[in-house]
């Protein structure tokens, strides 16, 4: 591919050297895989984990005279990840066999995609930050291609004392390689552009995201440079299993790169390893290059031709994807950029808010979905599939502030009742008597005896009113909190004559 820089360089995303500034350059290659019952070019399941060989047909299995036979779920997955990335799509692609001996790769050879990929150029548009000096950044990360590819099967070397197995299970499953330009200038930008990439794939239901499991994989290309230079070599760093490791693979193979140039070596570029252990990278082989693969057009399988009809009609069936849920929630519900970028920021964020939000205020109900139940999720180190409050239970405590059955302040009390012990909030409420007072009577009450026990601060407020604050907060403590705040407001107001 031809490199285009797409960016200004940024002071903010410098890494200093002891000969001057440097700039990170990185571009990602991410393996996805997609969400099928069966493999891109046989019947086999795709369930995680099965029993070692259980999910083998005889094509996986690379048995003389089996032929592939192309997936159509597959194919569609592909377009519409495409279209959710905004990418061209071709109507005609072609399949070609990537030739290379490895013991779980049964066929010497990987199908795959190489000179003619089903998807083309997209953009992915990443938010950045907030950093920990609250900067807050929106970059579009251009793609390069997707193409679809087999998944190769996996060596176990631990089963035996002197024996490798080989575990079939995964090979022939699909695969969306996804290949992005060398627009990324950070481990931060790295990261967030892969959570992004991530929560596009979820959104659509074409890769289930789940990283730990080895359903996302990225392979990391980092070269440094001097700021708004030439670009510099790069090295690969392969198969990073998580977005944790992907930053710091990057920050520590950016550190070495910089070592190395200023000490007056030169970068090789090379295929790496990370190793989380360790925190650093380290060289596995010198990088290979297409040629080396002898790469040629699968003679078993047509190329891949669909007509416009097909491609319209998943573009009609996508749902909403996460940018523009951010759109309409800003236009439509007022949410700041930043807000709504949480909000949509994994789609089971955005149903839980929507749900609570729904005929409610969406402002009110954004505050309390990110501060209070996000804030309460990630003190815990629980995910939103975990939550102890249902949006139904939030929309329930929204309702009692909205009809004044409760205050501001004994709703934060009666969400933590409902984290940890459960329950109907409207219940919660009348059994633990923390219904709101706004009967005037007993407030006027409460107000009359602070006022007569405390003669000289009535002589104080009256003479500087702010200090009427000082009577509020001794009548709410008197009430334990529950009486209506701009009641014992005005009623304080009214007795010490301050209207
Ligand atoms: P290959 O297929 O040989 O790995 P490509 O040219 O297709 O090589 O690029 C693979 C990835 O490497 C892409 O994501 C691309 O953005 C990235 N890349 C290319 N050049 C650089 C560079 N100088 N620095 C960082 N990343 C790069
Ligand atoms: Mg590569």
């Amino acid at each position: 591919m031809t490199l285009v820089d797409t960016r200004t360089p940024d002071p903010r995303k410098f890494i200093s050297g002891l000969t001057g500034d440097w700039e990170i350059v990185i571009g990602m290659e991410v393996h996805a895989q997609v969400l099928s019952e069966a493999k891109l070019f046989s019947g086999a399941s795709t369930e995680f984990g099965s029993e070692p060989n259980d999910n083998v047909s005889l094509v996986d299995a690379a048995m003389p005279g089996m032929l592939p036979v192309i997936n159509e779920e597959c194919v569609r997955q592909a377009v519409r990840t495409g279209l959710g990335l905004k990418a061209a799509i071709n109507n005609r692609s072609v399949f070609d066999r990537k030739n290379y001996f490895y013991p779980d790769l049964p066929q010497g050879y990987q199908i795959s995609q190489f000179k003619d990929p089903i998807v083309g150029e997209g953009i992915v548009l990443v938010s950045v930050g907030p950093d920990s000096k609250g900067q807050f950044d929106e970059i579009e990360v251009g793609v390069e291609r997707l193409h679809l590819e087999q998944d190769a099967g996996k060596s176990l070397h631990d089963q035996h004392p002197t024996m490798s197995f080989v575990d079939l299970n995964r090979s022939g499953v699909a695969l969306m390689e996804i290949v992005s330009k060398p627009d990324m200038r950070s481990a931060d930008e790295a990261k967030a552009y892969l959570t992004k990439l991530r929560t596009i794939l979820r959104y659509l239901g074409t890769c289930d995201g789940n990283m730990d499991e080895g359903s996302m994989r990225a392979d990391v290309n980092v070269s440094v440079r001097r700021p708004g230079g030439a670009f510099g070599t790069r090295c690969e760093i392969k198969n990073v299993n998580s977005i944790r490791f992907v930053g710091q693979a990057i920050e520590s193979e950016a550190r070495r790169q910089i070592a190395l140039i200023e000490d007056g070596g030169t970068v090789d570029q090379e295929t790496r390893l990370f190793d989380p252990v360790k925190g650093e990278t380290r060289a596995m082989r010198s990088k290979e290059d297409a040629h080396d693969y002898r790469y040629f057009p699968d003679p078993d399988l047509l190329p891949l031709e669909f007509d416009d009809a097909f491609v319209d009609s998943l573009r009609s069936a996508l749902p909403e994807l996460p940018d523009d849920k951010r759109q309409r929630l800003m236009e439509t519900a007022g949410l700041s950029a930043y807000d709504a970028s949480i909000l949509v920021s994994e789609k089971a964020i955005a149903d839980f808010f929507e749900k609570t939000a729904a005929g409610r205020d969406a402002k009110q109900a954004a505050n309390w979905v990110i501060n209070d139940l996000l804030g309460a999720l990630n003190k815990s180190g629980k995910s939103i599939e975990e939550t102890p409050v249902s949006a139904d239970q939030l929309g329930a405590i929204l309702d009692l502030i909205r009809a004044e059955t409760i205050s501001g302040k004994i709703a934060k009390d009666l969400f933590e009742i409902v984290w940890s012990e459960g329950g109907d909030p409207r219940e919660l409420v009348e059994t633990r008597g923390m219904k709101q007072v706004t009967d005037t009577g007993a407030i006027e009450k409460a107000v009359d005896e602070i006022i007569a026990a405390n003669p000289d601060k009535v002589a104080q407020a009256q003479a500087k009113p702010t200090l009427a604050g000082w009577f509020v907060g001794q009548v709410m403590r008197a009430m334990g909190g529950k009486a209506n705040p701009q009641a014992v407001n005005d009623i304080v107001k009214a007795k010490l004559g301050l209207e």
